[in-house]
């Protein structure tokens, strides 16, 4: 199977190829290197220096390279910086999306997978969060997501394209090669480890009085590869049978207070924390059901235990404190 990978330089998009990889898949990664790292990437892909707004590139890709596949990661990620510059995401997220989705049904690409979110069930009236949940976008970011979802559905009944909708709940961790490197940083994970490392005085927590056990925002954390596998399990079932849309997550909640307390233990670190106000945007539980995806691929999370989880980025961390050479 050959694999186009757009955003295969960024965190995600990263470790999925690397996993491709060593699945003896062929990738193509298309990447403008915004947000990205070259070092990144798995030196047995194609490298494409591209952005996905320039439609003519991206064609030529496809063109050149016609994929059996392709997986969409390049995008622009953050819940709170979409509140505050909603027009980068409402129009960028959206339109790259479009060149690529128009570009792939115009080079007759059979199969699309799109890095979707959590943020899609601001709402949630049951938990775990599971696919039948009403789509409630959070934020300019969900909604750039749900709106290149829909896009999906009608390119599936036009022209047969078959896609899977992926919505991370909270990526983490790290393999030993690849880890999470964003700048400025602001997931609560490495943040947490930066001060671990030294690098940063404290852990601000954003906000202590929600409706949770302990007033922190709770989340499901996630393994990196564990979301790899379950892009390279989609592909696969995309080839002879239908469009679908999985939520991915571990099925349990962590408090931002158990995630700091966890990476306590796993760096022997102290990690000062402090409240401080809530982010906009941010809901207050966030769990999902990942049933379907389990019954339907069989998939299984490997690493489903968050002190392992943060075991993975903190060696990840320690070995790269710098992050990828810039
Ligand atoms: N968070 C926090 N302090 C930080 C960064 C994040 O308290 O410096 C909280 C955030 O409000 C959320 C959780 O940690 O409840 C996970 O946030 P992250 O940005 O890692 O992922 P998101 O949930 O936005 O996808």
């Amino acid at each position: 199977m050959k694999v186009l990978v757009t955003g295969g330089a960024g965190y995600i998009g990263s470790i999925t190829v690397e996993q491709l990889i060593k699945a003896g898949e062929e990738v193509i990664v298309f990447d403008n290197l915004y947000q990205g790292h070259r070092d990144a990437v798995h030196p047995d892909a194609i490298f494409i220096h591209g952005d996905l707004a320039d439609k003519a590139a991206i064609e030529e890709a496809i063109a050149t390279h016609k994929p059996d596949g392709i997986m969409h990661f390049a995008s622009y990620t953050l819940v709170g910086e979409s509140m505050e510059k909603p027009f980068m995401y409402l129009r960028d997220n959206i339109v790259n999306g479009l060149n690529l989705i128009e570009s792939a049904v115009k080079h007759g690409v059979q199969r699309f997978i799109l890095s979707s979110t959590a943020n899609l069930f601001d709402q949630p009236e049951r938990m775990p969060i599971d696919e039948n949940e009403r789509i409630v976008p959070g934020s300019p970011y969900g909604e750039s997501k749900f709106i290149l979802e829909r896009y999906l559905h009608w390119m599936d009944r036009l022209y047969g394209m078959r896609y899977a909708c992926l919505r991370y709940f909270n990526a983490c961790g790290a393999t030993e090669e690849r880890g999470e490197d964003h700048d400025p940083e602001t997931h609560l994970i490495p943040l947490v480890l930066q001060v671990a490392l030294g690098q940063r005085e404290k852990i601000v927590i954003f906000g202590d009085d929600y409706d949770t056990p302990d007033g922190t925002c709770v989340r499901d954390y996630i393994h990196v590869v564990d979301l790899a596998e379950a892009h390279i399990l989609a592909m696969r079932a995309l080839a002879d049978g239908p469009s679908r849309r999985y939520n991915l997550g571990n099925g349990r909640g962590f408090s931002v207070k158990q995630v700091i307390e966890t990476a306590r233990e796993v760096t022997g670190h102290p990690i000062p924390a402090e409240v401080g106000p809530r982010r906009p945007g941010d809901p207050a539980i966030l769990i999902a059901s990942s049933e379907t995806i389990m019954r339907e691929l069989g998939w299984r999370p490997q690493y489903p235990d968050l002190r392992t989880i943060i075991e993975t980025a903190w060696r990840w961390h320690r070995a790269h404190p710098d992050g990828y050479e810039k």
